[in-house]
C-alpha cells in the first residue's frame, strides 16, 4: 500500500507506511522533528521511505526499539544518506547481530539487515535548538525508549501506548516492567504523544493513565482469581476474552493469555513485594 497517512502538527511531521491498512499493528509512523528522524518503518516500505528522506532530508536517527516496523530500514538509511543510526546501549546487539523473526513478520514487514549503530547521548538537539531527552522504557522490549522533549511537552511513545486496553501482548513482553515504564514517563511534564501507531494524540497523557490503570485493575483482578483457584487460561478467558484469529495466525506469539501468565508469574513469586515497591 505505501504511504497510508500524513500529519503535521507544529515542527512535527508523520508518515505513516505499511501494506496493509487494516490492522493498525501493520503499519507504523516515522516522524521527523526538525532534521532528527524517529523510527524508520518497516523494511517493506523502504521505496516510500527512501523518497521521503530524499524529500526531508535528516541529520541523524532515533530509533525507539529494535523492532522490525521501527528500526527496519535502519541500514538502507545508512547506507543510502550516511547519517548516524542511534538506539539504546541495549539495542545495539539487535541492530548489529540481528534478531530472531518468526514467519509472520518476514510477511507484514520484511526482514531488517544488520547495521552499524552507536548509543544515543544523554541528551540532544536538534539544529533549532530543541532538545530531545531519550527515556528508557522497557516493557515491550528491553530496549525501548520514549523521546521527551521538554520545551513543548511532547512525547514520543514507541509503542509504550498503542492502546488504553492492551490485551493481547507477545509471549516475550514483560508487562509489569512496562508498566514501571508507565509510571516513569508519566512523572515528566508532557501532554501530546506522537505514538507510532495510533499517530498524534493530543490527550496524550490521559491515554497513558488509562493505560496503566487498565493493566492494574488486571492485575488485581487476576490476583484475586489465582486466589479462588483459577487457571491462568480460565482467567484470561473470563477478564479478556477468547483468543482470537491473531493468535492463531502467529502461532500463539500473540496471545492474552500471555499478559495473564506474566501477571501470575509475579504474584506467585515470593519476592513480589519487593518488586512492587514503586507501585505504592
Ligand atoms: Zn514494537
Amino acid at each position: 500500500m505505501g504511504l497510508l497517512d500524513y500529519v503535521e502538527y507544529d515542527r512535527v511531521q508523520g508518515w505513516r507506511v505499511g501494506r496493509f491498512r487494516g490492522w493498525i499493528n501493520t503499519n507504523c509512523y516515522l516522524y521527523r522533528l526538525d532534521d532528527v528522524l524517529i523510527d524508520t518503518g518497516p523494511p517493506n516500505q523502504w521505496a516510500i521511505v527512501r523518497s521521503i528522506l530524499l524529500s526531508h532530508p535528516v541529520r541523524a536517527v532515533y530509533v525507539t526499539h529494535h523492532h522490525e516496523d521501527h528500526g527496519g530500514n535502519s541500514a538502507a538509511i545508512h547506507a543510502e544518506f550516511s547519517i548516524p543510526i542511534y538506539v539504546h546501549p541495549r539495542g545495539i546487539r539487535y541492530f548489529e547481530q540481528g534478531f530472531r523473526l518468526q514467519y509472520y513478520r518476514r510477511i507484514i514487514w520484511g526482514m531488517p539487515s544488520a547495521v552499524k549503530v552507536q548509543a544515543f547521548p544523554e541528551t540532544i538537539q536538534t539544529e533549532k535548538g530543541l532538545e530531545i531527552v531519550p527515556i528508557h522504557t522497557p516493557g515491550h522490549t528491553d530496549d525501548m525508549v520514549c523521546f521527551y522533549i521538554p520545551q513543548e511537552g511532547w512525547l514520543f511513545t514507541g509503542d509504550l501506548f498503542i492502546t488504553t486496553r492492551p490485551r493481547i501482548i507477545r509471549k516475550v513482553e514483560d508487562p509489569l516492567e512496562e508498566m514501571r515504564s508507565l509510571r516513569r514517563v508519566l512523572k515528566y511534564e508532557f501532554q501530546v504523544i506522537f505514538c507510532s501507531h495510533r499517530g498524534m494524540q493530543q490527550r496524550g497523557r490521559q491515554l497513558l493513565q488509562e493505560k496503566l490503570r487498565f493493566l492494574e485493575d488486571i492485575y488485581d483482578q487476576t490476583a484475586h482469581l489465582l486466589k479462588m483457584g483459577k487457571s491462568t487460561t480460565e482467567i484470561a478467558h473470563q477478564l479478556l476474552g477468547a483468543e482470537g484469529f491473531l493468535t492463531w495466525m502467529t502461532g500463539f506469539h500473540f496471545a492474552k493469555k500471555n499478559l495473564i501468565e506474566a501477571f501470575a508469574r509475579e504474584i506467585l513469586n515470593p519476592n513480589r513485594a519487593l518488586n512492587r515497591e514503586s507501585r505504592e
